[in-house]
């Protein structure tokens, strides 16, 4: 094992505009430890820092800190502090690589160590991510101060497991100027979670991701489907922006796009409303009121009928776009995969999304479906199924923890 076996431990980041979400983990073997939560930073009488701990015997170790935090510097100051207090007084020492989540890498294809070059190319990639990539250079520049120039930081982007789409797939048929000028074709985002999906799958089916083929389906407040063809991503839903493809609690997902040059046309809405008509006010909630599943599914058991269109019309895109991929993979379909909060936690919309499809070779048993929730992980598909269906709950910081291993331990990476 060489140097990973003496690496001491590595903390995950995920950097917002007022927090900053973590994980540490012992490097070798990867372990994840104590995780949580930094939030409203910059809004010092309010901010707080939160986090659990799993402890062997199945309970969870709980804290929460009310504490002036004013910017990500001072966040992760806290944080080391916290963490000096609660799990090892000589932490600073311990920290021997920070993996970082970046929303957008442009063209990077994989994790890389962070270098001036990438934070150049982070920072051009703001224009396209402009919510995203900000706070995560700033979580960036706040790790580097804290953890001084001796520890190694790797930037793990959602959008490079998606590098490996073709052009007929990126390319949007518009003029050839704004791919070339302006960069617009299409990204894809929750890679990192697409990435640990197609792993898994393969892991747990005993095959080498190589000759996996799959349609992964993350289905949570922002959803996408990825087609994966022998381990690569050939496909994906989310475009520019993770506003492309399925409906989700607040985005529209596809849309005729003459329909917002329609509505600002004729209502006089200015662009920056048009994006928050779209972002944040469409979706299951623009459809019937509620943003969050459950209570569509409540609502709908109850009769309501804004409620069952909402489920019909977001159901109703997730099977186009298993459909539209089936054909992408060729026919070729080996696995189905749910996760996140949707995927691993609702039976019914896993049987709703796989029902009737036995032409298409997928069968799936009942009662295994109904017992899959609450972050259980297992085949949801009958023996005889052609194409199996696999309900795996994601951990994007265990595959930036991985993907933070792999490069500045390259000898464990491989391993992993
Ligand atoms: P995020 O994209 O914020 O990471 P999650 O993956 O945590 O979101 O998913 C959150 C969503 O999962 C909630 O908005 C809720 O709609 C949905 N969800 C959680 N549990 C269930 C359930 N049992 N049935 C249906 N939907 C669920």
């Amino acid at each position: 094992m060489g140097a990973a076996a003496e690496a001491g431990r590595l903390l995950v980041i995920n950097a917002g505009s007022s927090s900053l979400k973590f994980k540490l983990f012992a490097a070798a073997p990867l372990v994840a430890g104590l995780g949580g939560l930094i939030e409203r930073i910059g809004d010092a009488a309010n901010s707080t820092l939160s986090a659990k701990l799993r402890l062997p015997d199945g309970s969870t170790q709980k804290w929460e800190d009310k504490t002036p935090i004013t910017n990500h510097t001072t966040a992760l100051e806290k944080l080391m502090r916290f963490l000096g207090d609660n799990v090892s007084s000589s932490i600073e020492q311990e920290v021997a690589a920070v993996g970082h989540r970046i929303v957008h890498g442009l063209d990077i294809a994989k994790a890389v160590l962070l270098d001036d070059a990438v934070i150049k190319k982070i920072e051009k990639a703001a224009a396209l991510a402009p919510l995203h990539n900000p706070p995560g250079l700033a979580g960036i520049a706040a790790a580097q101060k804290v953890f001084g120039p001796a520890v190694p930081h790797v930037a793990v982007f959602d959008t490079a497991f998606h590098q490996t789409l073709p052009p007929h797939a990126y390319m949007y048929a518009l003029p050839m100027e704004y791919y070339k000028q302006h960069s617009i074709r299409r990204y894809g985002f929750h890679g990192t979670s697409h990435k640990y999906l197609a792993e898994t799958a393969a892991a747990m089916m005993g095959r080498p991701l190589g000759q996996l083929n799959a349609i992964t389906c993350h289905l949570g407040a922002g959803s996408s489907v990825t087609a994966v063809e022998r381990g690569r991503s050939v496909d994906t839903s989310m475009g520019l922006t993770p506003l492309e493809g399925l409906v989700m609690g607040t985005r529209c997902g596809d849309l005729d796009p003459a329909v917002p040059l329609h509505i600002m046309r004729t209502t006089g809405v200015g662009a920056a409303e048009m994006d928050a008509i779209l972002n944040k006010r469409s979706g299951l909630l623009g459809l019937c009121g509620n943003n969050d599943l459950r209570n569509v599914i409540e609502r709908r058991a109850k009769g309501d009928p804004e409620a069952a269109l909402a489920m019909d019309v977001f159901i109703y895109r997730v099977r186009k776009y298993v459909g539209a991929y089936t054909t992408a993979l060729n026919g070729h379909v080996d696995a189905i995969v749910f996760s996140a909060g949707i995927g691993e936690n609702s039976p019914l919309v896993r049987a709703l999304v796989c029902g009737e499809l036995q032409r298409l070779g997928v069968i799936i048993d009942a009662e295994a479906n109904a017992e899959m929730v609450g972050g259980r992980q297992g085949f949801i598909s009958k023996p005889e199924s052609r194409v199996k269906v696999l309900v795996v709950p994601t951990d994007e910081e265990l595959s930036i923890a991985q993907q933070t291993v792999g490069v500045v331990f390259g000898d464990m990476g491989e391993q992993m």
